[in-house]
């Protein structure tokens, strides 16, 4: 492998030199490719260099396995965006929060990209009329019953333009299921204002590697955990919050996979139908409860323990009251955040955005506890421990 020209040509550098001037080049290219796949290289991340003789075939494939192994270890560390959880990409005025991004009302569902990749939005009704799918006239009953319709591919972005597509790091929707009219409290007998709900599959090609997220639109996630933690385990909210978790799985399990976009497309209309399924289901009124689930229940299957214990001992400043939900919001460790009801019952345990206290305090939506509403909260908290410290000592 030796090359006499080039040996002389750095006669005067000592072999240690060379060695670790080519070992450092290496290490630099490698950096490199991280910053071109949007990231930077772990602190610990190291990997073997093979280093027997080759020819210059060999040395080619060599070099591009290391460059790929950077790449890869560079996107594993980094997940996209996540976007806002109720707002979709508007490629005419390339942001998340312009008019179009978000849906005029509760009512209104997404009605796929307009030529110019702008959102467009339509009142759940509206697109029932349109498509008239089976079972219609109950929307129209009293009271009101729910049903599910599944959109994917030309229903939602036959018209988008070539140069209105979704840059890389943005999200873009391949497919939904939209399930209307819902109550507000996800119990279809529920009484009072109702809701378009809209789930659906989110896709980003970020950095050269495919990544899916479901999004939610006329209700939030936070919004499902809350009612699923206040009503029973059968209830309409906790099954969704179930299927909900489960399509999750579902899109974590494709994201690894190495299917084409043909086959990725297949996977995403059959978890689509699923969800179109369930949703029926979950809102036809009928309520289904096994054995087991009411064992699971009343067990108390939610590790709530832990938030407890993290709730007892945080001082007045790390907890917020969110103001449209009347629950507590308890600022935990490394970004993590307890929800609780007023009656101290563990709703739900989130990690937060950076910056979402800030936001959530400027829009007016979380606000700080009054020193009366700390104590009353920490009085409920320190008897809920002690009940379940009882229940547990019992079961
Ligand atoms: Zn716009």
């Amino acid at each position: 492998m030796s090359n006499t020209r080039k040996k002389n040509s750095k006669s005067d550098a000592s072999p240690i030199d060379t060695v670790a001037q080519a070992l450092h080049r290496v290490q630099r290219a490698l950096e490199r490719a991280a910053e071109r796949a949007g990231g930077r290289l772990p602190d610990d991340w190291s990997i073997d260099v093979e280093l027997s003789a080759a020819d210059r075939g060999e040395w080619h494939e060599r070099a591009a396995a290391l460059l790929e192994a950077a790449r890869e270890v560079t996107l594993s560390e980094k997940r996209p965006p996540r976007g806002p959880d109720d707002a979709l990409w508007c490629c005419q005025c390339k942001s998340a929060e312009c008019d179009h991004a978000t849906a005029p009302g509760p009512r209104y569902t997404f009605d796929g990209y307009a030529a110019t990749g702008k959102p467009t939005w339509i009142p759940f009704v509206e697109l029932c009329l349109r498509r008239r799918p089976p079972g219609m006239d109950r929307i129209f009953a009293e009271p009101a019953g729910v049903i599910a319709l599944k959109c994917v591919g030309d229903d939602l972005g036959e018209h988008r333009l070539a140069a209105f597509e979704p840059g890389p790091e943005t999200w873009e929707v391949v497919g939904q299921v939209v399930a209307g009219l819902v109550p507000q409290d996800l119990d279809p007998r529920g009484q009072g204002d109702r809701f378009a709900l809209t789930i659906q599959v989110l896709r980003t090609n970020f950095g050269g590697q495919v990544r899916f997220r479901l999004g939610l639109i006329g209700c939030t996630r936070r919004h499902v955990d809350i009612q699923a933690a206040s009503g029973s385990e059968r209830s309409p909210a906790e099954q969704l919050r179930r299927t909900l978790a489960a399509a999750r799985r579902t899109l974590e399990k494709l994201e690894r996979r190495s299917l084409d976009e043909a086959g990725q497309a297949d996977r995403i209309s059959a978890l689509l139908s699923t969800l179109r399924g369930d949703l029926s289901r979950i809102f036809s009124g009928k309520v289904h409860r096994t054995k087991h689930a009411q064992r699971r229940h009343r067990s108390g299957a939610r590790p709530t323990s832990q938030a407890v214990s993290d709730a007892r001992g945080a001082s007045m400043e790390r907890v917020l009251f969110d103001i449209p939900r009347e629950t507590f919001v308890i600022l935990g460790r490394k970004g993590r955040a307890h929800v609780f009801s007023r009656s101290a019952r563990h709703v739900t345990s989130m990690r937060l955005e950076d910056g979402e206290v800030t936001r959530k305090k400027r829009r007016q939506r979380w606000r700080e506890v009054t020193p009366s509403e700390y104590q009353a909260l920490r009085r409920q908290l320190n008897n809920a421990q002690i009940q379940g410290e009882r229940s547990a000592e019992a079961s």
